[in-house]
């Protein structure tokens, strides 16, 4: 009798334990019996061919309509060219060999279905169009039976189809886990009593017996229930734990002080909060005063009002007698930060200066570009507790970064920071915690929050200050050549008026080591690549003729962006033609029109984000989407999304259910995606919100999940593989 942890070579023997391992990376009897199908198949149903993609590994189960073979003039001297259907598209196999040495002759006449196996490719000949085909695959026949009685039955049995790959026999996997299966002893169920009671769900067993060898699809349906809850569940239980330890830990209390920075700060904001940033900022007072530290997320679409949120938790820190350090994802952003909080601070941060207030702080820049004496500078005043406040890229993680007393650390746009790296600035704080607030600009699906933030407590900015003027979008599409042409007149008109343009390309071309955030297309490998700044530059050149055109991305040295941005802000130049580095967080007011080159190329989320760029003041912004996709092409039908709306939970969903989970996830995230086999964060919703609840509660009664020793042991799996995945990445 096998238990989960039992090692495969036990139960298969070595031979068959070694190919598992090899090409799997499956060891124990748990491994394999998580290794489910990809999908299943009725015998008398067949996989849909024009699904498949170039490169896939694949299993498909068709029929053979045409089995031919022929002699080549050069080795191997002969091809046997099997073609199967779906029923409406067709797909190649070729076997080849020299003639007679072969089975698949004599196993597949035409009419015969079977299990085709291996890598999909296109065959292009010389003329004519490229064919999908499956180079020497593996199959498998699938028996036809004789008999009316039993016809409806044998064409009802569901077959399940793992995920090829290579090198692993079409039957290795379903063999092994029928024998892993037939002796399986799965021991005590980790699932607590009352959570099967309550959901109704099926034992361990008979879960595992339903996802591998269905009965029936009700049968299965059960299985996947049952197996998705322990998915949810054990994560959850996981980030309850962890939230609930971090909530233990020490820090130093901030409580509100009356006549502070932060009052002289809200007396002297030109405008007034929006009611989403009162309450958010009252939740993060709240947060601020208590003696444990603060794990908050903030979300708040482009031009939401984010940094005064996060500078008044930074003064209420202060005024408390801490430090606050803001991290910024890039030079340019980091600079930026700088300029404005001092600029909105003014007299406020001019301490120990002419005209500095009496309780006034200082604020710090430290980036890796620095000059040795403004860094040795910086480094000083941020080690005395001179500087209240300092705002810095990933140089602020150094070990030789010291602070005298840091209190808060800002993590703006988190999704360019991993876990461990929030982790090491909380770590300059000696004997107790900082308190933390990261900032993101795009907006997290909840189920994504759920999980991936899931150690955080959310808060949302929900909607723009008032007064922000709208951003109309459209589209130029290939279609419409006259579009083009009143593209570049309208950028000459903004000009004109005294606006100020952004252009920009998914490359910056004629470059080696190019900046690669763009989605690369997968349909059709054929399409030329992206235009780049450097094609596009000669030709502004002549297009618009006298205005003044400057450029950025991100292979210039750091002080040269930083000019450049400098120019654009202060209104020295017109027209900004510029890579994705002017992404996230920009902030030029006078910017208000941008044109989008080869915008199929970018992801919703990430043209959503470009588009914040523009109408940040009080004038309408326009963006324009400028492609080559065909009308009707998916490519389009994201575009015209971005265009209908500029509603940014909206456009996430639409990004999450066009993306693989691994890509949501996220790379520090490896890990964690990796155990999450059949729950989606695109359907799930519904399982993660009952899981978070239960797991909560559960770790709340019983936070070392003593009286469940079952599933303290999956959890020590799951944390085992997190750490497998985040060194392999490091
Ligand atoms: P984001 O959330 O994208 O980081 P910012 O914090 O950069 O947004 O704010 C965008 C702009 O809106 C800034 O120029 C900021 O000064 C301004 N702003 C912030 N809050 C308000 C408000 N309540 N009323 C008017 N303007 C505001
Ligand atoms: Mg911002």
């Amino acid at each position: 009798m096998a238990k989960l942890d039992e090692p495969l070579h036990k139960v298969l023997g070595d031979r068959t334990a070694k190919v598992l391992a090899k090409g799997l990376d499956l060891h124990t009897v748990g491994d394999l019996l998580h290794h489910y199908p990809r999908r299943y198949a009725h015998r008398g149903e067949l996989t849909p061919l024009s699904e498949l993609a170039d490169g896939e590994h694949v299993t498909v189960m068709a029929e053979v309509v045409k089995v031919q073979g022929r002699t080549l003039s050069r080795s191997p001297g002969y091809v046997l060219e099997i073609t199967v259907t779906d029923g409406t598209g067709e797909l190649k196999l070729s076997f080849f060999g020299r003639k007679g040495s072969y089975r698949p002759e004599k196993d597949l006449s035409p009419g015969t279905r079977g299990l085709f196996a291996g890598k999909i490719s296109t065959y292009r000949p010389r003329s004519g169009r490229g064919q999908r085909q499956l180079a020497h695959p593996q199959y498998k026949v699938v028996p036809d039976r004789a008999g009316q009685e039993a016809a409806q039955e044998w064409a009802d049995e569901i077959i399940p189809i793992y995920p090829s790959t290579k090198g692993l026999d079409i039957e290795t996997i379903g063999k092994s886990v029928g024998l892993v299966l037939d002796g399986l002893e799965p021991g005590a169920d980790p699932m607590p009593e009352p959570t099967l009671r309550r959901h109704g769900f099926i034992g361990l067993r008979e879960a595992y017996e339903g996802i591998h060898r269905p009965a029936s699809w009700e049968e299965l349906g059960r299985a996947r229930k049952r197996l998705k809850w322990d998915e949810a569940f054990v994560l959850q239980v996981a980030l309850a734990q962890r939230r609930r330890a971090a909530a233990a830990l020490p820090a130093k209390a901030r409580p509100l002080v009356e006549g502070g920075l932060l009052d002289g700060f809200d007396a002297r904001l030109p405008f007034d909060l929006t009611s989403g940033q009162r309450e958010v900022g009252r939740e993060i007072a709240g947060d601020l005063a208590l003696e444990h530290p603060m794990h908050r997320l903030l979300q708040g679409d482009v031009g939401a009002g984010k940094t005064v949120v996060a500078l008044r938790a930074m003064l209420q820190v202060v005024d408390g007698g801490g430090q606050a350090a803001l991290l910024a994802p890039t030079e340019v952003l980091a600079q930026q930060h700088y300029r404005s909080i001092t600029g909105m601070l003014g007299e406020l941060a001019q301490a120990g200066q002419l005209g500095g207030a009496d309780n006034a702080t200082r604020v710090v820049l430290l980036t890796g570009s620095q000059g040795a004496k403004a860094r040795k500078a910086t480094l000083l005043e941020a080690a005395s507790g001179a500087a209240g406040i300092v705002v810095g890229t990933h140089a602020l993680l150094e070990d030789h970064v010291q602070f005298a007393d840091l209190g808060l650390v800002v993590v703006d746009e988190q999704h360019r920071f991993g876990v461990e790296q929030r982790d090491a600035l909380r770590e300059k704080v000696a004997g107790g915690r900082p308190h933390v607030l990261v900032m993101t600009a795009t907006p997290i699906p909840r189920t994504v929050a759920m999980t991936v933030f899931g150690d955080l407590e959310t808060s949302v900015l929900g909607q723009l200050p008032a007064g922000r003027a709208e951003i109309s979008t459209h589209v130029v599409p290939p279609e419409k050549p006259a579009f083009l042409a009143r593209t570049w007149e309208r950028i000459k008109e903004e000009a004109g008026r005294g606006r100020q343009v952004y252009i920009v390309c998914p490359r910056i071309g004629e470059q080696e080591g190019d900046e690669g955030d763009v989605r690369e297309p997968s349909d059709d490998g054929d399409r030329r690549s992206p235009l780049g700044i450097m094609e596009l530059l000669p030709r502004l050149e002549e297009l618009l003729a006298g205005l003044r055109l400057g450029v950025l991305h991100g292979k210039l040295h750091p002080d040269e962006k930083d000019a450049v941005m400098r120019r654009f802000a202060a209104g020295e130049l017109d027209v900004l033609l510029a890579t994705t580095v002017i992404e996230v967080g920009v902030d030029v007011p006078n910017a208000t029109a941008m044109v989008i080159m080869d915008a199929d190329r970018f992801g919703v989320s990430q043209l959503h984000q470009l588009r914040g760029r523009v109408g940040r003041g009080t004038l309408p912004g326009l963006c324009l989407l400028v492609t080559d996709a065909e009308p009707a092409s998916k490519a389009r039908e994201r575009l015209d999304a971005v265009a209908s709306t500029t509603d940014g939970f909206k456009l996430s969903r639409l990004d999450l259910e066009q993306r693989r989970e691994g890509d949501v996830l996220g790379a520090s995230q490896a890990g964690r995606s990796s155990s999450l086999r059949l729950l989606t964060l695109q359907r799930d919703e519904d399982v993660i919100r009952q899981a978070r609840d239960e797991a909560t509660a559960l770790v709340e009664a019983d936070p070392d999940l003593a009286g469940h020793p079952g599933l303290a042991a999956e959890l020590a799996a799951l944390l085992d593989e997190e750490r497998t995945g985040f060194l392999e990445k490091t």
